[in-house]
């Protein structure tokens, strides 16, 4: 099993029991706006995940002619009945994703969107912890982030800091030939772009590379953004979305009991 498996499997089961413990379950609202399939089969995923340790999600999904008004009222009228909440993205272009994150309770922001958040966002949190769980020894490495969104790029790298890393933040105003030379003198990789085969591991001595990215090659296969390289690169699929998914579970157990 790949080391992130079983990373993700091992928590899980540590999730299981602890909630088991408890009198009663975490409770989750989903919700999603419109009909995009991807957003649906993440949903999916998420609900599946929670069946599986014990948090009992609720799904509701509005309609994607939904105003912005329309949905912060359904937020505000519902969030408090649940130990944690998620507006699944993306949101429909004329929904001002911006507003929606800052009327999501901080207490309950399970996804750590909000700038008050308790949370940290799922997929930069469980890329730390699992660094953490394979005993990676952060303090003064010369971590390299290649991506700066707020949802990934910006959060890991915020976290590394936090961690004592000399951290490198590259984005797509970052020269390619300055790019190469900050990710060869790297000794973390944590590539968030996008783009498939951005990124050729082939000549990186064993310096762990976590590839964030999820694409679609030609073939309509899952990939991710890195090319070559061995098992010092993480699988895409079978990895960074594990840690995401296992993350926010987490978060929501903290939601509801308290860390
Ligand atoms: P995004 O499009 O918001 O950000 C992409 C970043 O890449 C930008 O900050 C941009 O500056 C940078 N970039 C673009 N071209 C570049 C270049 N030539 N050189 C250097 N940097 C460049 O995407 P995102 O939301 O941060 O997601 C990134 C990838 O990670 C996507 O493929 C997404 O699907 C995936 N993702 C995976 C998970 C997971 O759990 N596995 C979670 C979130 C996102």
């Amino acid at each position: 099993m790949n080391k992130m498996k079983e990373y993700a499997a091992m928590r899980k089961v540590e999730l299981k029991e602890r909630i088991a413990q408890e009198c009663f379950p975490p409770l989750l609202l989903i919700i999603r706006v419109g009909d995009n399939p991807a957003s649906a089969r993440y949903v999916r995923n998420k609900i599946k995940d929670c069946e599986e340790v014990g948090i009992f999600a609720f799904e509701v999904q509005l309609t994607d002619g939904i105003s912005t008004a329309g949905l912060v009222k359904y937020i505000q009228e519902n969030q408090f009945n649940y130990d944690g909440i998620i507006v699944q993205q993306p949101l429909p272009k004329h929904i001002d994703q911006e507003l929606v994150n800052r009327v999501i309770d901080p207490k309950r922001d399970v996804d750590g969107f909000h700038p008050m958040s308790r949370f940290k966002p799922a997929t930069a949190k469980g890329i730390i912890d699992y660094l953490e769980w394979r005993d990676f020894d952060f303090e003064g490495m010369n971590a390299v982030v290649i991506g700066r969104s707020d949802i990934v790029g910006k959060p890991v790298a915020k976290l590394l800091l936090e961690k004592d890393c000399n951290v490198t933040i590259c984005h797509s105003k970052t020269p390619h030939k300055n790019l190469m030379n900050y990710v060869y003198d790297a000794d973390l990789i944590i590539c968030a772009v996008g783009k498939e085969k951005f990124l050729n591991c082939t000549f990186l001595n064993n310096t762990p590379v976590i590839d964030v990215g999820i694409n679609f090659d030609e073939n309509g296969k899952l990939c991710g953004d890195c090319i070559g390289g061995g098992a010092n690169v993480s699988p895409v699929p079978g990895g960074v979305g594990l840690l995401t998914r296992v993350a926010l579970l987490e978060n929501v157990m903290e939601a509801a009991y308290g860390s």
